[in-house]
């Protein structure tokens, strides 16, 4: 993939955070690397004598991020908070909260503690298509230790806490030296270096790899057909969707006419926080009656719900995306910009599930870790603060 930076627009950037700010928006910049707000980075600094964690603010995209989107937190109190052996999210918040050192400053990433203890300078998350394809396979975690022989890989945890004191555990006693990055299995990708443009470097260099090994051994192939007759508005009505995005791109018809459609396209999502917009499943439609095919979405997301929920209120049960035989893909929202963004984050998803049919099948997180992160409330704040 290619490495955007610029000596020449890098001139502009001199302090810690500036040049963090600039690398940031490089990272946003690739669609194949973060899609509207997901990953985070951070940079570690010293203000006034004290370590400071400078770090994503929860709703910032890292596309449009600026120095007023990075929280500052003491590092003393996130590695304090990564040995605990238990933190409730909203302990985790309140406790982050108040090691800020700017009380106006927005509330920092969920990962902030795990960008606290990877002892470099300059970190960068990011939720590489490439490498969440090839994760999100029934070969997935051989391939990733093909491709990435020398980064700690960890398996699918929960993000927040539980992943920071995860890799807390699994880096005791670690040379941090001797490993290249970190993978999350089924999520994404981190990379660090004491030095801003290596460690986005870095970050090239490995989606790099990762996009080789599929162009050798998954390469995307699409067919191009004329899309079947549908009826849109009695879809758009009975959804009650006020607004929609069509997508009869090659890609969404080769996704849209697979054979065995419905288990094909209801394998779950690419990386977890995608599920706060795309839920885990779309309506499908084959032959159906939109109507009774809508009511039965409508009771199996509820029995979903039933299955896993302790005290929690049920979101809406309306789908947010349609598949359907033939027609293609169509994304509803509440305005515009919302259906066009599920499009955008379908339109990787569909490319990855195509592709990981190749390396044995698409494969990404359980039920039960699905329902865990769409009813997380960190990640349902995240949609309300969206700027
Ligand atoms: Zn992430």
């Amino acid at each position: 993939m290619k490495n955007l930076w610029s000596d020449e627009e890098a001139k502009n950037y001199k302090t810690d955070l500036e040049l963090r700010v600039y690398t940031s928006n490089l990272l946003g910049r690739s669609d194949e690397l973060v899609l509207h707000g997901g990953g985070n980075t951070s940079v570690k600094t010293v203000l006034d004598g004290e370590e400071i964690l400078l770090v994503k603010g929860s709703g910032w995209d890292l596309l449009s991020i600026k120095a007023e989107g990075f929280a500052p937190v003491k590092m003393s109190t996130l590695l304090e908070m990564a040995k605990l052996e238990k933190l409730s999210d909203s302990d985790m918040v309140s406790g982050q909260k108040a090691a800020m050192i700017d009380k106006t400053a927005p509330n920092p990433s969920v990962e902030a503690i795990l960008h606290a203890l990877i002892p470099y300078k300059v970190v960068d998350h990011t939720h590489a298509d490439a490498v969440v394809t090839i994760s999100n396979s029934k070969t997935g975690l051989d391939n990733i230790k093909k491709v990435y022989p020398n980064f700690l890989i960890v398996p699918y945890v929960m993000p927040g806490f539980i992943l920071a004191r995860t890799i807390y555990e699994m880096t005791k006693g670690l040379d941090w030296d001797t490993i290249e990055g970190i993978i999350l299995h089924n999520h994404g990708i981190f990379t660090f270096d004491d030095d801003a443009k290596r460690s986005y470097d870095k970050m090239i260099d490995a989606v790099t790899c990762a996009e080789e090994f599929l162009e050798e051994n998954a390469k995307l192939e699409l067919i191009s057909k004329t899309p079947v007759e549908f009826n849109i508005d009695q879809l758009k009505e009975k959804v009650g969707a006020e607004f929609i995005n069509v997508n009869q791109s090659d890609l969404a018809l080769t996704y849209a006419s697979q054979d065995d459609l419905r288990s094909k396209v209801t394998r779950g999502v690419l990386t977890p926080e995608h599920i706060i917009r795309t839920k885990r499943h779309p309506l499908v439609l084959e032959d159906e009656n939109i109507a009774t095919a809508l009511d039965s979405y409508k009771s199996e997301y509820k029995k979903y719900f039933e299955k896993f929920s302790k005290d929690e209120i049920m979101l809406d049960a309306n789908p947010k995306y349609a598949v359907i035989k033939g027609f293609g893909i169509v994304s509803f929202g509440k305005t515009q910009k919302e259906a066009d963004v599920i499009n955008d984050v379908i339109e990787h998803t569909m490319t990855a599930v195509l592709r990981a049919d190749k390396l044995g099948g698409y494969e990404s997180i359980s039920l039960k870790d699905s329902f865990e992160m769409e009813y997380w409330e960190l990640e349902q704040a995240k949609l309300a603060k969206a700027v």
